[in-house]
């Protein structure tokens, strides 16, 4: 193979917003959802790395809180 260094079909992949880095295959990542960009066009939502993403669950876990408790009664 010649391609070896050439992780994927996107030569630029997806690039991490908090970090500006890529991410590179097998990387951990986790995928982030913000209201303010739902649909990813500021770059915000989509795969962050694991570690980038870390500092935001926890601004993420009290609306994920609130939505358990409104599915679980
Ligand atoms: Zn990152």
């Amino acid at each position: 193979m010649a391609y070896d260094d050439v992780p994927g079909g996107d030569p630029r992949g997806r690039w991490c917003p908090k970090c500006q880095r890529p991410i590179r295959l097998g990387e951990p990542t986790t995928n982030m959802h913000f209201h303010e960009d739902p649909d990813g066009s500021r770059g915000l939502s989509g795969p962050w790395h694991g570690e980038c993403a870390r500092p935001y669950w926890d601004t993420i876990t009290p609306a994920l809180d609130k939505l358990r408790r409104s599915f679980g009664g």
